[in-house]
């Protein structure tokens, strides 16, 4: 399936530059500004030495960078890690009150909302002891209720960092009031136990938490590697190069991956026939994706008018990760995905639907994209060694801690995630038609309507959406006959450029409907989003009351209205390719 000038180039694949810079990352840790300065510095220094062109643009990113934290009971006192973007505290004082946490103990409960418990009310006024990560739904959850602060009891010996906003970079007008206004920190499993022990006594804690906020200029290292026939357009592949301490596993290893896939494609270009651009961004920790949030905001409209696709690098080639089991991709990428990890891993892979994470900074300009987190641990391996869901390092628990070391990177699964980054981008860009089937989408949607439509019963009917489905799907099978007729042909040619057109204006369509609320060129939270999620408000028509469910069904009203002109503007898009 893949291209003979594909296949040539993953034979130009070696790990001998990456795992260089894995080495030299394990020294640096990747959160504090200097050291990340001097991160993008040995990009650069190792691009230019390998003759590869690039430019460094410098942001200003607002960004929370913790320092030390404690909790303390009566005389003990509990190490812990702030959450960055919590608010510091020289000491927040007050009852503690556990609230168990149900949730799936899965990557499920990295993104949702907690549920809603009796307890809720007792919350106003206190410290909130739970179980699980500090991640921002459960913070704006807890806040909203009128907590004071928040402990996250985290499942190991080791709290991990993380950040605790639900917003998406750095904020606009918009975004600026859900900033968490209470500390948060992390505790590990055996102090977080007698914390709970405590809040079940009724007793009284303290916060300590010391974060220092404030704009940081930032260095994003950007390569653009010019296509032969079509330069204009582009693939466009990405990861962070900041970390929690010096992250190896999430993700130095990334970062020697997009340096080698730079080396083989500009050392290659006279075979690339569009452009890949390949960028590494800083604030992903510490500002929850805020340079490529940057990047979407300040190369917004060539990324509208010409990316094809985005592929998101993050925590490749780590220890025991033999599988492709919970790979991130859109459902118009889900076929060609498999196939590049089939015939460059020989593996069978599983993909879902991408979280709301992971430098996914582009869904509400309507790009298609695959990958984010790529092999991981098989869940039998997993669960004999005990480990909990994390959400990177391959499923190594050493993921966002000081134990994220040279240990968690495997050079040997390392080299197989390079070439399958490698093949599936330069396929991608040298397509003569995008790789993508949007009948898959559509497919999608038509699951996710008639799960919706059997939660709504007759309060509420997805016939019109139904129907616009159905004239979208027969346009696509005229589409994929018409890219099939012109498989041969140069790139630059009148019928093949449409037939691209239409692909790229699907994905603007599409994406958004399916994956943002806010409008294009702004961005959603940094939260649980359902698919078609206008829509989504019908799973709750069965348990609202009276009173609520008039304000659901005048939401499904709007949410269909969207969906259905937008199809319509689909179907359009596509007959003027034929
Ligand atoms: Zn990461």
């Amino acid at each position: 399936m893949l291209r003979p000038e594909v296949a040539t180039a993953l034979g130009a694949v070696t790990t001998d530059h990456a795992w260089a810079l894995v080495e030299r990352f394990s020294t640096l840790k990747r959160e504090h500004p200097d050291d990340v300065r001097v991160a993008a510095e040995e990009i650069a220094t190792r691009l230019r030495a390998l003759g590869v062109p690039v430019t460094i643009h410098e942001p200003e990113l607002f960004l929370s960078l913790p320092g030390l934290a404690s909790v303390s009971l009566g005389s003990s006192r509990f190490r812990a890690k702030p959450m960055a973007l919590s608010r510091a505290t020289p000491g927040t004082t007050a009852p503690l009150i556990h609230i168990p946490n149900r949730q799936d103990p899965s990557l499920e409960e990295f993104f949702a909302r907690p549920g809603e418990t009796d307890r809720d009310r007792q919350v106003r006024g206190r410290i909130v002891v739970t179980e699980g990560f500090g991640m921002p739904g459960k913070v704006a959850h807890y806040e909203a209720l009128g907590a004071v602060g928040l402990i996250a009891v985290n499942p190991g010996k080791n709290p991990h960092w993380g950040i605790c906003t639900t917003v998406w970079g750095t904020a606009d007008l918009y975004d600026l009031p859900r900033k968490p206004a209470i500390p948060v920190v992390a505790v590990n499993n055996p102090d977080g136990r007698a914390l709970i022990a405590a809040a079940e006594r009724g007793e009284v804690g303290t916060i300590e938490s010391a974060l220092e906020e404030g704009w940081y200029s930032s260095p994003i290292p950007l390569v653009r590697i010019p296509g032969t026939e079509d330069p204009d357009h582009f693939v466009l592949l990405h990861g962070h190069y900041d970390s929690w301490d010096v992250g190896v596993g999430d993700n130095a290893v990334g970062d020697g991956t997009l340096l080698e896939i730079a080396r083989v494609l500009w050392s290659r270009r006279a075979s690339l026939r569009r452009s890949v651009w390949i960028a590494w961004w800083p604030g992903h920790s510490t500002g929850r994706y805020a340079g490529s949030t940057w990047f979407a905001d300040n190369y917004a409209v060539d990324l509208y008018e010409s990316c094809i696709a985005q592929v998101n690098c993050d925590s490749p080639g780590c220890r025991w990760a033999t599988e492709y089991l919970d790979v991130a991709w859109m459902s118009e990428t889900e076929d060609f995905c498999k196939a590049v990890i089939k015939e460059v891993a020989g593996k069978d892979a599983k993909g879902e639907r991408p979280y709301q994470a992971g430098d996914y900074s582009f869904n509400n300009i309507g790009l298609s994209s695959y990958f984010m987190l790529l092999s991981t641990m098989a869940p039998d391996d997993r669960a004999a060694k005990g480990y909990y869901a994390v959400g990177g390092c391959g499923g190594n628990i050493a993921w966002h801690t000081e134990d994220d070391l040279m240990e968690i990177a495997d050079r040997n699964i390392l080299a197989t995630d390079i070439k399958i980054y490698l093949a599936a981008v330069m396929q991608t860009a040298n397509a003569t038609v995008a790789p993508f089937d949007f009948g898959r989408t559509v497919g999608e949607f038509e699951a996710t309507l008639a799960r919706y439509q059997a939660a709504a019963g007759t309060a509420f009917s997805f016939e019109a959406s139904r129907r616009a489905l159905a004239e979208l799907r027969a346009a696509l099978g005229k589409l994929a006959e018409r890219a099939q007729s012109v498989a041969e042909r140069p790139v630059t040619d009148s019928t093949v450029q449409a037939v691209n057109t239409a692909v790229r204006r699907l994905a603007r369509l599409l994406v958004p409907v399916n994956f943002t609320t806010r409008p294009a060129f702004f961005h959603d939270m940094a939260e649980q989003i359902p698919p078609l999620p206008d829509l989504a408000p019908s799973l709750e028509l069965g348990s609202a009351g009276p009173e609520r469910r008039g304000f659901v069904l005048t939401h499904l009203v709007r949410g269909q209205n969207r969906l259905v002109a937008t199809l319509r503007d689909a179907i359009r898009e596509v007959e003027r390719a034929l």
